[in-house]
């Protein structure tokens, strides 16, 4: 039940509870949070509450045995909106969170009392393996414009852009198209196409690209009069405003090489990870670590029959080989750590600093602007996991009462 950012939601169904795809089965009353769906039509068999899912968290989980029916409940609506307010609470009925891997609430997201200058809709992918915002940019484009507009109009944002990489061209091909031909329909939006680069797609880096603002430190695009969601969050929005259900399926990218079938797969939310890897044929001989998100900053998966969560963009079965998981040994202070990263730190510095848990010295270092882009354990010969340590840093300073 934690699948956002916040409080993670209590369940609002009892064991032996009859269950429909659509029906809300947990929510909360935190401002930071969003409502969890039935994915699958069945019956509620247990509610559990220490169960681990992906990066080891504990929280609480309701597990639905299916009829295999997937009967849809009979208490779902098309939201009808007639104000900001109205857009708001449904954004927030619907479940969405951000479904690039953050999980910010998006009602929360979209309900702010700034002025917004620009909706940037993120679509620069840059995670190699990872493919599914290509999806959603090639196959769900009217979804997309869609969901994009109605943000515009009831958040009152006068201009939009779509940014994209330019190594998915047959998307921004196929969007270009669209809006020539519907120009009376999706206007005041704009294709910005960008050299592919890792970490491209880091929201900071893509405020200041579209529209040559600064975000400073521990401070949101809000404070930039920006907002960034996600191209997937945005087609969600669309066909949500349209259909009236709820976020109870994502597709996912299935990749590495201990994979044989990789694949994007559409799957209900809460999908046993494992049941997922076998459907793309997993090679259980070869496959050395499972991750959740793409290598650069995903989680690895402790137990892979953990549930899909709502902001699993990927899943990677990697290899020995690919993982690098044998080969860390000892920093050799070459600064390769430093020449990579996007946000001018000392990846090393930090390091030595959090291995004797000197916290005070790694936020006097910046620990806190660590976008967790990963650019620095790849870079690294010595295969040392630095964005893990920096991830955990930013959390226990974050707990001590430090900058986020
Ligand atoms: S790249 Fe790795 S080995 Fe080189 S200085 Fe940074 S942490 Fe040390
Ligand atoms: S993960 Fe490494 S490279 Fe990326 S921002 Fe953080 S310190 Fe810099």
């Amino acid at each position: 039940l934690s699948m956002h950012i916040g409080k993670p939601c209590d369940p609002i169904v009892s064991v032996g509870d009859k269950v429909q795809v659509g029906q809300p089965i947990a929510d909360t009353d935190a401002l930071f949070s969003a409502p969890i769906h039935a994915s699958v039509s069945g019956t509620v068999k247990a509610i559990i509450n220490n169960a681990i899912v992906a990066g080891g968290k504990k929280t609480k989980l309701i597990e639905i045995e299916s009829d295999g029916q997937m009967t849809t409940w009979n208490g779902l609506q098309v939201p009808i909106i007639k104000s900001r307010e109205n857009y708001i609470d449904s954004i927030r009925q619907s479940g969405l969170v951000g479904l690039g891997g953050a999980g910010f609430p998006t009602s929360v997201k979209f309900n702010v009392n700034q002025k917004i200058d620009f909706l940037i809709a993120n679509g620069a992918e840059c995670e190699p393996y990872n493919s599914s915002d290509f999806y959603t940019l090639k196959y769900r484009s009217i979804e997309l414009l869609d969901g994009i507009k109605a943000s515009m109009h009831w958040l009152n944002v006068k201009k939009a852009i779509i940014f994209i990489e330019d190594n998915k061209m047959e998307a921004v091909k196929i969007l270009q198209k669209i809006l020539a031909e519907k120009s009376d329909v999706y206007n005041n939006i704009q294709i910005m196409v960008v050299p592919s680069m890792y970490p491209r797609g880091a929201e900071k880096i893509v405020i200041q690209m579209a529209t040559g603002r600064i975000v400073p430190e521990g401070k949101l695009p809000v404070n930039v009069n920006v907002i960034v969601p996600n191209v997937t969050t945005l087609a969600e929005t669309g066909r949500y405003l349209k259909t009236g259900m709820p976020l109870v399926n994502r597709v996912i990218t299935v990749d590495g090489n201990a994979i044989k079938k990789p694949q994007n797969v559409l799957a209900p939310i809460g999908t046993e990870i494992y049941e997922i890897l076998k459907f793309c044929e997993l090679d259980e001989d070869s496959v050395d670590m499972v991750i959740m998100g793409g290598p650069m900053m995903g989680i690895s998966v402790n137990d892979i029959k953990a549930p899909l969560i709502k902001m699993n963009n990927a899943i990677l079965a990697l290899t020995k080989e690919e993982s690098g998981s044998h080969l860390e040994t000892e920093c050799i202070r070459c600064a390769r750590c430093i020449q990579a990263c996007p946000m001018n730190l000392s990846p090393t510095v930090m390091y030595h600093a959090i291995k004797i848990n000197d916290m005070e010295h790694a936020e006097k270092l910046h620990v806190m602007s660590c976008i967790e882009c990963g650019s620095c354990s790849y870079a690294c010969p010595a295969k040392i996991p630095l964005v893990h340590w920096f991830r955990e840093a930013k959390n226990v300073i974050h707990n001590q009462g430090g900058k986020k």
